[in-house]
């Protein structure tokens, strides 16, 4: 496999504090691919430094593209799309307005983006019932598919997804990363930031850990799963 996504000797931080240093790492095309690390790690930083929202030294290539020096609207153009932590969903918006959104800022074709709507309302049902409504007013599970589904209606190559189970029900986990590792049929390739290690190892093809602003571990996801390390530390 290719990679889609290839990062090497990055640097990031905020000012003078180095967050990330060194780091390695590639996202082959059609893949999710898991970060796993303990708070303050710096995954989120590598999250937002591949997104264009900090500054970073280092090589960061989208099929061969450099990334570096592109501003968050040119990446996602080119198909780097970011949902954060705290989803940034309209929540005096209905559902399907911030869904139209997600497409709207970045592409032109309205019939594809009409298309795209469907498509998302026939893989999300929930949402498809709850069309109408106020974002502000869905449960957490709801708000995670919405902002998934918004996200691909900008028809990313690259979703990088920051801690997509974070407050949900177990259960509802579930779900939420049954509708990640399904991405990739579509062809989207998935840089998962997860506190749920077991969840995310389950449903991912690589696995980096980070600690520290250091890659101290990396290989497929079901070996990173077994090393005994790994398992006292993140699944114990
Ligand atoms: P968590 O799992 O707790 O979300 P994380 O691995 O995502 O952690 P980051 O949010 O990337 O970690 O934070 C890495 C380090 O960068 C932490 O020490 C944090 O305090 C620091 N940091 C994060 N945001 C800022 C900021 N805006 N300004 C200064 N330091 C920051």
């Amino acid at each position: 496999m290719s990679a889609l996504l290839q990062v090497s000797g990055l640097f990031a931080g905020y000012g003078q504090v180095e967050v990330l240093h060194d780091l390695t790492l590639e996202v082959p095309t059609g893949s999710v691919v898991a970060i796993i690390g303990p708070n303050g790690a710096g995954k989120t930083t590598l999250l937002k430094a591949l997104a264009g929202l900090l500054p970073a030294r280092g090589q960061m290539a989208l099929d061969g593209m450099p990334l570096a020096g592109l501003s968050v609207e040119a990446r996602l153009s080119h198909g780097v799309s970011l949902v954060p932590e705290t989803r940034e969903l309209f929540g005096d918006m209905s559902v399907a307005d911030n869904l139209a959104l997600g497409g709207f800022r970045h592409r032109r074709d309205r019939a594809g983006l009409a298309r795209d709507l469907q498509a998302a309302f026939a893989r999300f049902p929930r949402l498809a019932e709850r069309r109408a409504q106020y974002a502000s007013s869905l449960s957490g599970g709801e708000r995670q598919m919405l902002a998934l589904a918004r996200a691909m209606m900008s028809r990313p190559r690259l979703l990088l997804l920051d801690e997509p189970s974070l407050g949900l029900a177990p259960l509802i986990v579930r779900q939420v990363l049954e509708d990640v590792a399904g991405l990739r049929e579509q062809g989207i390739s998935v840089l998962l930031v997860e506190q749920n290690a077991r969840a995310a190892l389950k449903i991912a093809d690589l696995a980096y850990v980070l600690e520290g602003g250091r890659i101290t571990a990396s290989g497929p996801a079901d070996t990173v799963a077994q090393s005994p390390r790994v398992m006292e530390s993140y699944l114990g």
